[in-house]
C-alpha cells in the first residue's frame, strides 16, 4: 500500500519479530516469570537480578522491554521501578500453571532457532539441517530430534505443552465416543490421549510411540492413575495394537508421502469395519496462501523433517490411495489446528 511505501512500518516489525521472541525466551530461561510469580510483591531490577545472579543493567532493559511488549508492569515509587507480573505471564509463561507454555518456549529458544538460523541452507538444498546445527550426524529424523536425552526431553516437553491450548477442543471436535479402543500412534508424552481419555471415560486409550519414548514419558510425564496406557514399538517396521480408532496427531506432516502412505496402508489392513482414522495436522489453505502459522510450520517441517504441511486435498489423496474413504467433513479447531477424519468405506455411518 501507498502508506507502506512512504514508511516501510510491517517490514520493520517482520525484521525485528526475533528480537521480541528472543526477549520471552531469554526472560524465560533465566526464570524471570517464575520468581515474580513467587514474590508476592514487585520487585526492582537490582533484586531480580540477585536474585536470578545476572547483570543488574542488563535485567533492567529486559524487564524494560517486557514491560513495553506489554508482558510485565511496572510501577515508580521514589524512583525506583518495580516490576510485577500479568494474569497472562502468570498463567502461560511461568512454570508451574497447568496450563504452563514454558516448555514449548525452551524449545523454540533452544532447538528450533537455532534451526532456523540454517533456513537459507534448508531452501537452497529442500532438506533438513538437523545434522549442520547440531553437529550430531543421524540416520534419520528422529535420531536427530533424540539426539541426546536432553533434546528427548526437551523435545517431549514440547509436545506435551502444545495441548495445554487446544487438547480438549480437538478430541471434542468429534463425537469419538462410539470407539472403545483408542490408539494415539506416535502418542509421544500421551497428552492429547489423556484429553481423549478425560472426554470419553468408557473408550481404552493406548498410547505407541517408540521404546525410548515410552520410557521417558513413563518416566517424567506419567500421572497418578494414568488414564492412559503405553505400549512401545516402531510404527513403520513392528505391529501396531489393535483398535477401532487409531489417532495421528501431527505425524503425517513429518513424513514424505511414501512413508505417509505405507504406515495408512499399514493402518488400512489392520481396520476392521467401523474402524476409524483420526488425523490432526495444521492444514494450509487448498491454494496454499495460508494460515501463515501453517506456513511457517510447513518451514519449520523442511528445517527439521522429511515432511511439509499440506493442504485438505492431499490428505484425501494419501487417504484416498491408501484404502480409506468416505471423507469426514474437515472441523476447524481456532483458526490454525484443522482435524481431518475418514471411515473405511461402507462400515459403520459416519458419526
Ligand atoms: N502425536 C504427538 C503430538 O501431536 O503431540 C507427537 C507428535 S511428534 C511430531 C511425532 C511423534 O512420532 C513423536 O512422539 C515420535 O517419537 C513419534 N515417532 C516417530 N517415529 C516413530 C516410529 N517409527 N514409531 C513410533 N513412533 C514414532
Amino acid at each position: 500500500s501507498q502508506s507502506e511505501l512512504d514508511y516501510p512500518f510491517k517490514l520493520l516489525e517482520y525484521f525485528n519479530g526475533f528480537r521480541i521472541s528472543k526477549v520471552i525466551f531469554s526472560a524465560c530461561e533465566l526464570g524471570v516469570f517464575d520468581l515474580l510469580l513467587k514474590s508476592q510483591e514487585p520487585l526492582s531490577a537490582r533484586h531480580v537480578a540477585q536474585e536470578l545472579s545476572t547483570s543488574v543493567d542488563g535485567m533492567e532493559r529486559l524487564l524494560d522491554a517486557l514491560v513495553g511488549i506489554e508482558i510485565l508492569e511496572v510501577e515508580t515509587t521514589n524512583g525506583t521501578a518495580f516490576y510485577s507480573s500479568t494474569d497472562v505471564a502468570n498463567l502461560y509463561l511461568a512454570k508451574g500453571s497447568g496450563k504452563s507454555l514454558h516448555d514449548m518456549i525452551i524449545y523454540q529458544s533452544q532447538t528450533i532457532y537455532p534451526l532456523w538460523n540454517n533456513l537459507a541452507d534448508a531452501v537452497r538444498e529442500g532438506k533438513n539441517q538437523n545434522e549442520k546445527t547440531s553437529g550430531v550426524p543421524a540416520e534419520d529424523v528422529f535420531q536427530a530430534i533424540y539426539s541426546s536425552e536432553e533434546e528427548m526431553l526437551k523435545f517431549m516437553g514440547l509436545m506435551n505443552s502444545s495441548w495445554v491450548l487446544d487438547g480438549h477442543d480437538i478430541v471434542t471436535a468429534f463425537n469419538l465416543s462410539g470407539f472403545q479402543n483408542i490408539v494415539d500412534v506416535g502418542g509421544c508424552t500421551g497428552a492429547l490421549a489423556r484429553e481423549m481419555a478425560k472426554a470419553y471415560p468408557s473408550s481404552s486409550v493406548t498410547v505407541f510411540d517408540l521404546p525410548q519414548v515410552v520410557e521417558t514419558a513413563q518416566k517424567h510425564f506419567s500421572q497418578e492413575n494414568d488414564a492412559v496406557t503405553f505400549q512401545a514399538g516402531d510404527f513403520f517396521s513392528d505391529e501396531l495394537p489393535p483398535a477401532d480408532l487409531y489417532v495421528l496427531a501431527r505425524i503425517i506432516h513429518d513424513w514424505p508421502d511414501e512413508k505417509c502412505l505405507s504406515l495408512l496402508k499399514k493402518i488400512h489392513d489392520l481396520c476392521k469395519p467401523g474402524c476409524g482414522v483420526l488425523l490432526v495436522e495444521a492444514l494450509l489453505f487448498e491454494n496454499r496462501r495460508g494460515p501463515v502459522m501453517a506456513q511457517m510450520f510447513s518451514l519449520n517441517m523442511l528445517v527439521q523433517t522429511e515432511g511439509q504441511e499440506r493442504p485438505p486435498s492431499q490428505y484425501t489423496h494419501i487417504l484416498n490411495k491408501s484404502g480409506f474413504c468416505n471423507v469426514q467433513d474437515l472441523e476447524r479447531v481456532r483458526n490454525l489446528t484443522y482435524m481431518v477424519t475418514r471411515r473405511e468405506k461402507m462400515k459403520r455411518s459416519l458419526w
